[in-house]
């Protein structure tokens, strides 16, 4: 990058001051970082490196140095002396670098900083400075722009997406061995409303018949938007709070168009993060309908006995890849454990698991900057490694974003697994019901509810 404008910089340096003034939390955690450097081992990034530049706290300060410089007295008369920077090109560049291309917002260092300062927060207000200033990597931006002009971020065509549709109720209703089984499309007045990650229609389409197969298995009355099925936000990554709210409207709108009672978030850690407990800031209003994910439904499904699963249909050692927007940033990781370990006889943490686990390495948006794909799978290494060590042949993960990485890093590094999702898993171990059975009321007609193992054991049932 030569230069940037004074327009750019103008943009930049109003919507800090705009933050400033507006965000008590911005200004104390822009001032807190004390640069002690104890974060730089929890970043995978500077692990896989050893570069200086990805430490936590040095991201922190590229946000700082700039807050200094034009907005403290002591940085405007004397830069030098208090580590204030110009906003300029190079400054620009280290920006898009460090804060889009070297940090996946997995908020792991925030919990090893001692005094909590949210490293992801401030990369993600750098990043908003950097969307103003129209310097959001374009591959990025072509995601948010497909999501928002066709409803989903691969600009998957309608009609191609009902056939994929209509192909797995095929599939479906033969497996089943009941006609009427179905995956119903834009049905109005339905409990649910179900919501896909597009990468399932478009390369996993049996994960879709795998939740279709679970719904089927509960009797639940549900259906999917032919349109507006997308449960992805990147408009959460590019740092465009419009664009993400705009994204985060598509479902709360469809949801009152086909007048559900519920929106069920699909396998999506960041979708579900960006719908469930950062839509109403986005959207500037809570929401009137509930709103729960699809792995919360499937405890709740397996807790009431609603559905019936039998783990000793699932033998292969399987391990488990906790998504940060899930489990570190979203509480779920008990929930999560709940469902796997109902679900498979035979099952092994990874080292570090839960709220201390390594992020995949695809999360902030990196699976859709292709320019920084070495980097990507660099530091997916270190999952790799881990994944390695528990001697699993089966990585589950309720997070499709998730899958795309650790199948990447499946080939490069060559572990022989298989990565499934939550509801793949759950559909394997599912004892069906007899489809000459009415599922009228499914809760009435269940055999038995399945002990939580949570309260037995709480590592490992291997
Ligand atoms: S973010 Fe926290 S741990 Fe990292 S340098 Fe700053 S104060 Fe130290
Ligand atoms: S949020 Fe994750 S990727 Fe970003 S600096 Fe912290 S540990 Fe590194």
């Amino acid at each position: 990058m030569d230069t940037i404008t004074k327009e750019q910089r103008k943009a930049a340096l109003d919507l800090m001051k705009a933050n400033l003034a507006s965000d008590s939390k911005f200004q104390t955690h822009l001032n807190a970082c004390v640069r002690c450097g104890l974060c730089a081992t929890s970043c995978m990034y500077y692990i896989a490196f050893k570069d200086p530049k990805y430490i936590p706290g040095r991201k922190v300060n590229l946000v700082s140095s700039i807050y200094r410089r034009y907005f403290t007295p002591e940085g405007k008369y004397f830069p030098s002396l208090f580590n204030a920077r110009n906003l300029d090109a190079e400054m620009a560049e280290e920006m898009v670098d460090c804060l889009f291309g070297g940090c996946t917002m997995c908020g792991r260092c925030v919990k090893h900083c001692s005094i909590g300062v949210d490293v992801s927060y401030i990369v993600k207000k750098g990043r908003e400075m950097l969307a103003v200033m129209g310097l959001v990597p374009k591959t990025l931006q072509a995601t948010v722009d497909a999501a928002i002009n066709t409803g989903n971020n691969m600009a998957i065509p309608t009609e191609e997406f009902v056939d994929t549709i209509k192909w797995m109720e095929e599939e479906l209703q033969d497996e089943m061995g009941d006609p009427k089984a179905n995956i119903p499309l834009d049905e109005t007045n339905r409990h649910i409303i179900y919501t896909l990650n597009p990468r399932e229609p478009k390369f996993f389409p049996l994960s879709i018949s795998a939740m279709a197969k679970v719904f089927y298995a509960a009797g639940e009355s549900w259906t999917l938007s032919s349109k507006y099925y997308d449960v992805t936000n990147y408009g959460f990554f590019n740092g465009n709070n419009e664009e993400a709210a705009k994204i985060a409207g598509y479902l709360y709108d469809e949801t009152h168009r086909l007048k559900a009672d519920k929106l069920v978030l699909g396998e999506c850690g960041h979708g579900s993060r960006a719908s469930r407990w950062e839509g109403p800031n986005l959207l500037k209003k809570a929401y009137d309908f509930e709103m729960t994910t699809a792995l919360e439904l499937m405890a709740e499904y397996i807790r009431t006995g609603r559905i019936k699963v039998d783990k000793t249909k699932n033998q292969t050692l399987c391990t488990l890849h906790d998504p940060c927007n899930l489990v570190r940033n979203g509480g779920l990781l008990e929930e999560m454990r709940f469902v796997v370990k109902s679900c498979v006889a035979n099952f092994v943490e990874m080292t570090p698991h839960g709220n201390d686990n390594f992020c995949c390495g695809g999360g902030g948006g990196q699976l859709a900057m292709s320019e920084y794909n070495e980097r990507r799978l660099k530091i997916g290494g270190i999952k790799a490694d881990q994944i390695k060590a528990t001697g699993a042949k089966i990585v589950i993960t309720p997070c499709h974003n998730c899958v795309d990485q650790l199948m990447q890093i499946n080939h490069t590094y060559k572990l022989g697994v298989t990565i499934k999702t939550v509801a793949e898993i759950v559909a394997d171990a599912l004892v069906l019901p007899d489809p000459a059975s009415p599922h009228d009321n499914p809760a009435d007609t269940a055999a038995e509810t399945v002990a939580d193992p949570l309260h037995t054991d709480s590592n490992s049932s291997k």
